[in-house]
């Protein structure tokens, strides 16, 4: 299912388990957040097709962080140049990357515009991502909610929204 967040950015969300994906068109370019889980993998490529979008016309793919709900579809991209926080100084300069570790050590959190794409660390209704997997930290995401909240932001983007 598409929902049309603003008139460059939509939100993909699909049957299966698995992230929610979001696409922001800045420019010509196209930009995934986020692949979800390989069972989704002929959904969103419908859902690419609805937007007029083949897999190989996204240019960048930034993943929040390496959990397999999020990175199942990697291999469609081609094109695409990958983003981790292990590079994101090459972020698009629209996309202002926030270190947020403690869901995984590697999560972060991208502001663009008013809009925060927070992975799995914050969720709707105050829901937050867990930290019982390798990698998790109680305290770290504390911290890192907290910093969060200085963030000046009006649209929250999670990586599951139900
Ligand atoms: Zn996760």
């Amino acid at each position: 299912m598409i929902n049309k967040i603003k008139s460059n950015v939509f939100q993909l969300d699909f049957k299966q388990f698995g992230s929610t994906v979001y696409l922001i068109k800045i420019d010509d370019k196209n930009i995934l957040i986020d692949s979800s889980s390989e069972e989704n993998k002929q959904e969103l490529i419908d859902d690419l097709n609805e937007l007029n979008l083949k897999p190989e016309n996204i240019d960048t793919l930034i993943l929040t962080h390496d959990h397999w709900d999020h990175i199942g579809n990697n291999d469609l991209f081609t094109n695409a140049k990958i983003i981790t926080n292990k590079n994101i100084e090459d972020l698009p300069k629209q996309f202002k990357p926030i270190q947020t570790p403690g869901h995984t050590q590697d999560s972060f959190c991208i502001l663009y515009d008013d809009i925060l794409f927070s992975g799995d660390t914050i969720f709707h209704e105050g829901g937050r991502g867990r930290t019982d997997l390798p990698g998790g930290n109680e305290q770290q995401i504390l911290n890192s909610i907290k910093n969060l909240k200085e963030v000046n932001y009006k649209i929250l983007c999670p990586g599951h929204i139900n």
